[in-house]
């Protein structure tokens, strides 16, 4: 079913806030089978508010609106809605309850600002809020449903998969959620994996329509079919794809590397630590952004300077003056010398140069040495990725933690990541 979306804010017009929103909501529904056909955004501007919401309404059944359903006089949803429908704007009994639990759990009284937020068209109902003080709001205008949606995203998050998405179920029953599957592959461009498919698997369904969606680092493949009868054919597919890409596919909807290093690690009641050089410590980020880290990471090191990486690594400065930082000794070093000073099981160490500066004839900007493993074996492999300092940055993350990802799962072999000639 299609269905539009009105986002508002002069924010959203003047770039001081760069427009998410659009695709938490499309991205949200479209699995429930709501796809966004037509995208408006409008400054705080009442007239162009009505206006297009007159406009959009006679042509879809629904329309989303974001934005401008807080306390400040910038904020102009609910009175729009009353200009557009003609129905004044009444207290809502359940918009100030709401307000005034809000209110009562911060210890503070509810002032005029937070109660103008309880004052909605006659025939509103209520979306419930759970996270902020703004109700949402949805009523029926000629043949079509508004649901009216904050602009912060958080609180839009969390109305989207409650309130906001019941209500869109209980006017349109007849709108079939898809039934998606979504893989994350590490290391592989989409249209490696679309060949991939095409030559290996000559026999595909037409029933389980594949789609991509190209994401740093990680790609999405999704599965879908519109049948629930198909759902076998569906695991079929799966499992071939497995048997061609399986070591590619690290794992499913949100998960992250951190997040599936992370649940190795516990599986396996493995400690990790790093020591980072070109990274700057974003390998840690991405393992401390997952909740439950601590129980297995206790420290990391950002070893940035060469000096560093002997007093605080114990990296012999020969090795460095004879092979410079970014070589497979002094690598290798670094990540003994953070197993010895952590005592933890796992290891990644990373050196190499993010550019755009400092790179020579024979390590050029891009080439970076890996080291990962454990106590009783660590690997190490040189790879060449000039890319930009911050995706360089990113990549190379990314690929250290799905090396340890490989070797916890028991492969040393290095992948041929993204198809390249291989640097060694
Ligand atoms: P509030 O109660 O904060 O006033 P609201 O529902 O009235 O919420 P807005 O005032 O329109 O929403 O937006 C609040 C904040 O939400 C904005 O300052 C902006 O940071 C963020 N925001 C609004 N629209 C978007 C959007 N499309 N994408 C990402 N963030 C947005
Ligand atoms: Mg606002």
């Amino acid at each position: 079913m299609k269905i539009a979306l009105l986002l508002t804010g002069n924010e959203l017009m003047t770039g001081d806030t760069v427009d998410s929103n659009s695709a938490m909501i499309a991205q949200s529904l479209a699995v429930q089978g709501f796809d966004v056909a037509h995208k408006v955004t409008v400054g705080d501007d009442m007239d162009l508010i009505v206006a297009e919401l007159d406009k959009l309404a006679a042509i879809y059944p629904a329309i989303i609106i974001n934005g401008g359903l807080g306390p400040t006089v910038d904020d102009l949803t609910s009175e729009a809605l009353s200009l557009l429908t003609g129905e004044p704007l009444v207290e809502n009994a359940q918009a100030l309850a709401h307000v005034n639990e809000w209110c009562e759990r911060r210890g503070v009284a509810a002032n005029a600002a937070n109660l103008k937020q309880t004052l909605l068209p006659a025939s509103a109902t209520v979306l419930a809020n759970p996270v902020g003080s703004a109700v949402g709001i949805t009523l029926r205008f000629r043949d079509c449903v508004l649901l009216c949606t904050p602009g912060v995203p958080p609180e839009l998050a969390a109305m989207l998969e409650g309130s906001v998405l019941s209500a869109l179920q209980l006017g349109f029953p007849d709108a079939t959620a898809r039934l998606v599957r979504r893989l994350k592959l590490f290391g592989m461009g989409e249209s490696a994996l679309q060949q991939i498919i095409a030559d290996q698997c000559p026999h595909w369904p037409s029933e389980v329509v594949v789609g991509f969606r190209a994401g740093v680092p990680l790609l999405e493949l999704k599965l879908e079919i519109e049948d629930e009868a198909h759902l076998s054919l569906r695991d079929q597919c799966e499992e071939e794809l497995r048997q061609v890409v399986g070591d590619f596919i690290v794992g499913e909807n949100d998960d992250t590397l951190g997040a599936i290093v992370i649940d190795l690690l516990q599986q396996q009641t493995k400690q990790l630590t790093l020591a980072e050089s070109c990274t700057g410590g974003m390998i840690a980020s991405n393992i401390t952004a997952v909740s439950g880290a601590s129980s297995v990471f206790g420290v990391g090191f950002v070893s940035y300077s060469n000096a560093v990486k002997a007093s605080v690594l114990g990296v012999d400065s020969t090795l460095i003056e004879q092979h410079g930082a970014v070589s497979e000794p002094v690598v290798r070093a670094m990540a003994e010398g953070a197993l010895e000073r952590s005592s933890a099981h796992c290891v990644i160490a990373v050196s190499g140069v993010a550019g755009p500066d400092g790179g020579t004839d024979d390590k050029p900007v891009g080439s970076v040495w890996v080291a990962w493993g454990g106590v009783e074996h660590i690997n190490t492999h040189l790879f060449h990725y000039p890319v930009g300092r911050k995706m360089f940055q990113t990549l190379v993350s990314a690929l250290a933690l799905d090396l340890l990802r490989r070797y916890l799962l028991g492969s040393t072999t290095v992948p041929n990541y993204y198809q390249r000639k291989r640097s060694k």
